[in-house]
């Protein structure tokens, strides 16, 4: 299987791009280079494509459902009371919007948490993008349910497209037995972790009450934090957490647009940079954000973290290294980067579109000017998506 893409603009020349079976083999091929597709991209740049590293698919259908009320009446009156009403057939039709929209917008890989993992999973094969499916760990789950998830995780073989993930969602939700066990489970299957930490000061005061510690620190003491735990959010950290979860080798996937809409706070992006902790980006769900769309979210995460007055603070090379190779290396892909050798996904956008001209900074125009229109193909390895 080969596609050659003719025309695109790459590093500020036009190439002919070939790529077999899955991976660019040659970013300067000739015109006539043999292929089984060919893609004329003329008016195009090429650039990688995005990684959403949190969010939950299905909540689509949440989309603008009790928005602008406090954290607690938001989920309490209206998230939780939605979500007990949810079949399988809505969590399939949920997860085919947000998967529609995200390679609309460029997004080729999510890591997802959420319930009814195999109408999700059913969806991104069939659309032809990649995905990690949490199965989600609670407090509250029937022994049952439990049993059955733990033989899932022990049975499970990852594809090319699909891996999963266990996902204890979080220090609040998931007692300190259950946290150790689950951990253990996907340790011992090659599992990755996937949590949600320090989103609020709620969270944080909470669990200083019961543990004497911050969730950082509490999780540092019973083991959970390693370089196979990605975890979200992050807001509330200080200095000291930040080295602990760069030592441990920790993922964090920051989500702006639900932490600013939340009201959760500002990611300290002054620690964490400093620390050399990976960093990557994710939406959350649609139902605190509210798309799935990255290229916004590289654009918001930019602007917050220069509001305190630093500008040179994040700069757009950097916040589109966090939402394209960060997030891939941290699923073991080999990709997020447009380089021979690598797996084939990109984006292709219109150098036409008014808000990509003029081009003095190709990436510029990309994280502070573009919006998703300007996209006008998305390949996912090799295939064209979009
Ligand atoms: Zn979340």
């Amino acid at each position: 299987m080969s596609l050659l893409i003719k025309n695109v603009m790459l590093d500020g020349q036009k190439r002919n791009i070939l790529v077999r079976d899955g991976r660019f083999v040659c970013l300067d091929a000739a015109d006539g280079a043999e292929a089984g597709e060919v893609l004329n991209a003329e008016g195009c740049a090429i650039l990688p494509a995005f990684y959403n590293t949190h969010t939950h698919a299905a909540m689509t259908l949440l989309r603008g459902y009790g928005d602008d009320n406090p954290l607690h009446v938001w989920l309490e009156e209206y998230v939780w009371p939605y979500e007990s009403k949810m079949t399988a057939a809505d969590i399939r039709r949920g997860s085919e919007l947000a998967v529609r929209e995200m390679i609309a917008s460029g997004t080729v890989f999510f890591n997802d948490m959420y319930f009814e993992i195999d109408e999700t999973m059913d969806v991104v094969e069939q659309q032809g993008i990649r995905a990690a499916i949490g199965v989600t760990v609670m407090e509250n789950h029937p022994a049952a349910l439990r049993d059955e998830k733990a033989a899932r995780i022990r049975a499970w073989r990852d594809s090319p497209s699909l891996s999963l993930v266990v996902a204890p969602h979080s220090v609040y939700t998931v007692g300190r037995e259950t946290f150790i066990s689950s951990t253990r489970l996907a340790r011992e299957n090659g599992r990755r972790i996937h949590i949600h930490l320090c989103e609020t000061e709620k969270e944080v005061r909470d669990c200083v009450a019961q543990t004497g510690l911050t969730p950082v620190r509490y999780l540092d003491s019973i083991g959970i934090l390693g370089p196979d735990v990605i975890a979200a959010h992050c807001v509330h950290v200080d200095k000291e957490e930040w080295d602990i979860l760069a030592e441990r080798g920790v993922t964090v996937s920051h989500c702006p647009c639900s932490n600013m809409k939340l009201g959760s706070g500002r990611f300290p992006y002054e620690l964490a940079i400093a620390s050399g902790v990976r960093i990557t980006l994710g939406t959350d769900g649609c139902s605190s954000n509210n798309n799935l769309d990255l290229r916004e979210e590289m654009k918001f995460a930019a602007l917050l973290a220069k509001v305190n007055g630093d500008a040179e603070l994040l700069s757009a090379p950097q916040i589109l290294q966090w939402a394209t190779r960060n997030g891939a290396e941290a699923f073991g892909y080999d990709t997020g980067v447009v380089e021979e050798g690598k797996l084939a996904d990109a984006i292709l956008v219109s150098l036409d579109s008014p808000k990509m001209q003029p081009c003095h900074n190709l990436i510029s125009n990309w994280v502070y000017a573009a919006d998703s229109s300007c996209i006008k193909h998305v390949i996912c390895n090799g295939k064209i998506l979009l």
